[in-house]
């Protein structure tokens, strides 16, 4: 079944999840300094207490599939109150 993208957004950052693209290698797991990540039921990634992530690029840069993507929300953006 397709998995939604999961997009957490904290101010003008932005960490977009393409649970799709998981392979559940375990990476980006053993990498997160927050600890914060782990595979669902179905071996996908899932974040939990996301609130814990400091943007620190360590999962777009460890994973093979590129699940993680980090951005800067557009100021126009967060003028009308957060990605759509
Ligand atoms: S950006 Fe850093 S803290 Fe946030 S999920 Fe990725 S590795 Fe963990
Ligand atoms: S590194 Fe990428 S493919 Fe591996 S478990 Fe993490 S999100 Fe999935």
């Amino acid at each position: 079944m397709t998995q939604p993208a999961l997009q957490l957004v904290q101010g003008d950052r932005m960490l977009t999840v393409q649970r799709d693209w998981c392979k559940g290698c375990n990476l980006c797991i053993r990498s997160c300094p927050a600890g914060i990540l782990s595979l669902d039921d179905g071996e996908r990634i899932v974040g939990e207490g996301i609130a814990r992530c400091s943007f620190c690029g360590v999962c777009a840069a460890r994973c093979p599939d590129f699940v993680f993507t980090l951005a800067r929300v557009p100021e126009a953006q967060m003028a009308m109150g957060g990605p759509q």
